[in-house]
């Protein structure tokens, strides 16, 4: 079983219907440790993105054209920390698939080259508050279910919940990257808005595969 273009337009709809749906709830959380706008950056990302590919004269070419398109789009409308972050991730998982299939391995060689480029951007590194702490854990997973021989759709679905613990793990950390480290202690007892983006983007890689 492979994944394909239809897949990745899927996940780009799917990740601007869930980033619409969350939306107040990204802001509340960056509300708590940041300055409040993460639910608006990534729904307004996402909606450009959107009315993009719907104005496409023709299907993308492999997936690596969607993924590019989300990066450019995503560089280009969202300001913040978050939309470099997660159009560099998306630039280089579109260098990573530049191809028409996506079989497990690929899949895992998306996550990383995405995680790759978060950290080459951002320079953080795990326990730092940030959506790293989402995403590494994600790719640890699905490294660990590709080489047990899972699907992609189960390869996505073990990122999404490690996504998920990585995200919830955030609470009691105090935030040494970005915004939030601004308030220094302060900043634990709290959710980090990117880490939890982090989580619905994988969740609606994962329910498109299904
Ligand atoms: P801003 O902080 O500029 O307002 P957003 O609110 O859109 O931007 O995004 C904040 C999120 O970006 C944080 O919750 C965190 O996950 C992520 N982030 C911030 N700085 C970094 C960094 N250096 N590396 C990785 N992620 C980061
Ligand atoms: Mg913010």
């Amino acid at each position: 079983m492979t994944l394909d273009v239809a897949w990745a337009v899927d996940w780009v709809r799917r990740s601007a219907q869930t980033v619409t749906e969350h939306r107040q709830e990204l802001i509340e959380l960056d509300r708590q440790i940041g300055d409040g706008d993460h639910g608006e950056n990534l729904f307004r990302g996402f909606s450009a993105v959107v009315a993009k590919l719907d104005a496409l004269p023709a299907e993308p070419a492999d997936i690596g054209e969607v993924l590019r398109l989300v990066a450019t789009t995503l560089m280009s409308t969202v300001g913040g920390a978050a939309g470099p972050l997660y159009g560099t991730a998306y630039l280089r998982a579109a260098k990573a698939t530049g191809v028409t299939q996506l079989d497990s391995h690929g899949v895992v060689a998306l996550l990383e080259a995405a995680l790759e480029g978060i950290v080459a951007r951002g320079k953080a590194t795990t326990g730092e508050k940030t959506m790293v702490d989402a995403w590494t854990p994600a790719t640890e997973a699905a490294v660990t279910a590709a080489d047990g021989g899972a699907s992609p759709a189960e390869v996505l679905a073990a990122a999404a919940d490690a996504a998920h613990e990585g995200a919830e793990a955030t609470i009691p950390l105090v935030a040494t990257k970005g915004r939030a480290s601004y308030l220094g202690e302060r900043s634990a007892g709290h959710l980090d808005p990117g880490a939890r983006s982090t989580e619905l983007i994988l969740r609606a890689a994962a329910q498109a595969a299904a």
